[in-house]
């Protein structure tokens, strides 16, 4: 044995999934982490998206030691702040709560209207700070106006942009304001060459990795119903586009998820 870098990277490697959705069923939802253990994912963050999903999210951490759990509105579901935004900042005080969100703006679809989203966004950015809590971005076309509410609130020390879409400037903007990036099976696309660009791009001590299953299955799963257990596809593409070696990647990203969502 050498030292710990070689002796971790000589091992198999194993994975975090910093961001997926589970089904609300708890039976449905074992076979889906048990299936993604045996694919070398150790732990994953179910996200919530509004409050039944939140609660399921929360209840599902607690059955499960590999499972933690985020509250938060979706930026599509953003119309309910003021019906479900009680509820959730009551749910977000759970000790299996590792994040805020996910929440930000999406101005390619806007399910919910534009101004109805900044709302809810600063709110998710306020409890954040207020919880100390790490906070999950969702944004879409709406870049500029996501820094310039992040940079008004106040960016929280601990602040992840999922399932990162960007280019280049938009990593560099978001590692300039202290942030990670969180990479999904887009890396994996062929019309993604932006996105690979950012991943090459991307400081090592920032980078994640994540499903957003049952979402955007990487390639060579593409059109099939994504799950945890295909981040370790994803791994491999960044590892790829990053040219380093995929124990590597493995073992950056997980110390990433470790200090994001486990460290006090
Ligand atoms: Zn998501």
């Amino acid at each position: 044995m050498t030292d710990d870098r070689d002796a971790s990277e000589a091992s198999t490697p194993t994975w975090v999934d910093s961001h997926c959705h589970l089904p609300v069923d708890v039976a449905d939802a074992d076979v889906i982490v048990d299936r993604a253990r045996g694919a070398g994912v150790e732990w994953m963050v179910c996200v919530g998206t509004d409050l039944p999903t939140s609660l399921a999210a929360v209840a599902l951490a607690h059955h499960r030691d590999d499972v933690f759990a985020t509250v938060g509105l979706h930026p599509h579901d953003a119309v309910h702040l003021a019906d479900q935004w009680p509820d959730l900042r009551a749910l977000a005080t759970d000790s299996r709560v590792v994040a805020i969100g996910e929440a930000g703006l999406d101005h390619h679809y806007e399910h919910s209207p534009a101004l109805d989203q900044a709302e809810a966004f600063r709110a998710h950015i306020g409890l954040a700070h207020e919880l100390d809590r790490a906070l999950v971005i969702h944004t879409r076309e709406a870049w500029e106006e996501t820094f310039t509410i992040l940079d008004a609130e106040g960016v929280p020390r601990r602040t992840i942009f999922h399932c990162f879409t960007g280019g280049p400037d938009e990593a560099g903007e978001c590692v300039a304001r202290g942030a990670y990036l969180s990479f999904s099976g887009i890396v994996t696309f062929k019309n993604a060459a932006d996105v690979r660009a950012a991943a090459v791009a991307a400081p090592p001590d920032r980078v994640l990795v994540e499903t957003d299953s049952p979402f955007l299955a990487p390639v060579p799963y593409r059109g099939q119903t994504n799950e945890p257990a295909w981040v370790v596809e994803v791994g491999f593409a960044v590892a790829a586009v990053r040219d380093q070696p995929v124990e590597h990647v493995a073992r950056i990203t997980t110390e990433a998820a470790d200090l994001l969502f486990r460290a006090k």
